[in-house]
């Protein structure tokens, strides 16, 4: 499925085969998990992908051709493939572990063919082993909305009371690590979405209620899922002095103007950035630990447009996973 131009569906086509590069596998893709970034590269969010584009940077697949010197994976092993694509390696930022921050960085997805396909082509030095314990459907959502949400969830450092705004894919895995590891969470929803609320707390939150309400207590730290700016102001008012508002997504609508009042006492705003491989490792180690339960909704590869619709409108529970191969050979 092909994105030929921002703010259109994506177009069935018929691409050729991609050959892997030197350094890089291909992968026959199983599943691939739509995020949120897609919907803002599909609606024209984020300004510059290459065009025309595959989407997807959640892919779940195995290595079926190898290219030179990629010797980290073979043919035949379970891969996953991240929105981190390549980095350059020699800049302040990669040098110093924050390859996240890599101003030459490439994405997949983004800069380069992603998953709402057959086949995908990545550097093998980018891409993850992934745990036994979750199979394709289950695994494609722990590698975006799973790794960032958990960078996310450790940016708010030793918060005890921990608020998540916006209840989506990444959440609803995160405050399940949340709740392992004996914070309290609580979530806020859409106003009036009672399902989402119920969901929550099926998974460990001790409050749930919707972004306009004021939670029980002070929160320690917020962090900030929907790509709303209004809900800045409203989770600075939330947390206490010297708590922290986290905003995990890659864009969000611009954030009103608020008084000095809400962030004085040491409150701290601060954003996410992609992802490091390190955060990857460390999250599928704990993934397995916890263990994470993964919400999916699966669709068909044909109808990724449905299901971007979807995630847009806000419908449905847990990650939305596009299903490529019905059963895996
Ligand atoms: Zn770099
Ligand atoms: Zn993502």
């Amino acid at each position: 499925m092909v994105l030929e131009r921002q703010r259109a569906p994506l177009v069935e086509r018929e691409l050729p085969v991609p050959e892997p590069g030197p350094g890089q596998v291909r992968v026959r893709v199983s599943t691939c998990a739509v995020c949120r970034t897609d919907l803002h590269v599909a609606d024209g969010d984020l300004p510059r992908p290459k065009l025309p584009l595959v989407l997807g940077h959640e892919i779940v697949g195995v290595v079926d051709e190898v290219g030179q010197g990629a010797t980290r994976f073979a043919t035949g092993d379970r891969v996953g493939v991240p929105w981190l694509g390549w980095t350059c390696g020699e800049c302040e930022f990669c040098r110093a572990g924050r390859e996240n921050l890599c101003p030459r960085a490439r994405f997949t997805g983004y800069d380069r063919d992603g998953g709402f396909a057959e086949y995908a082509v990545a550097d093998a030095r980018f891409c993850f082993p992934l745990p036994p314990a979750f199979d394709d459907r289950h695994a494609a959502p722990l590698l975006c909305a799973g790794l960032i949400g958990y960078r996310t969830y450790r940016m708010a450092g030793d918060a005890r009371r921990l608020g998540f705004y916006g209840f989506g894919a990444a959440a609803h895995l995160v405050a399940q690590v949340a709740a392992a590891e004996g914070r309290n969470v609580f979530a806020f929803t859409r106003p009036g979405d009672r399902e989402t609320q119920a969901f929550a707390r099926s998974l460990g939150a001790v409050w749930a209620g919707g972004s306009d309400e004021t939670p029980p207590e002070p929160l320690d730290a917020a962090l900030v899922f929907a790509p709303v700016g209004a809900l800045v102001p409203v989770a600075l008012r939330a947390v206490a002095p010297g708590g922290s508002v986290v905003c995990a997504g890659i864009h969000m609508s611009d954030i009103p103007a608020f008084p000095y009042a809400a962030l004085w006492g040491e409150r701290v705003v601060r954003s996410v950035a992609n992802l490091t491989r390190r955060d990857g490792e460390e999250f599928f180690a704990l993934a397995s630990r916890v263990p994470i339960r993964v919400g999916t909704r699966p669709y068909p590869l044909a109808e990724a447009n449905r299901a971007l619709d979807d995630l847009r409108a806000g419908r449905g529970k847990g990650a939305a996973v596009l299903v490529v191969l019905a059963l895996r050979a």
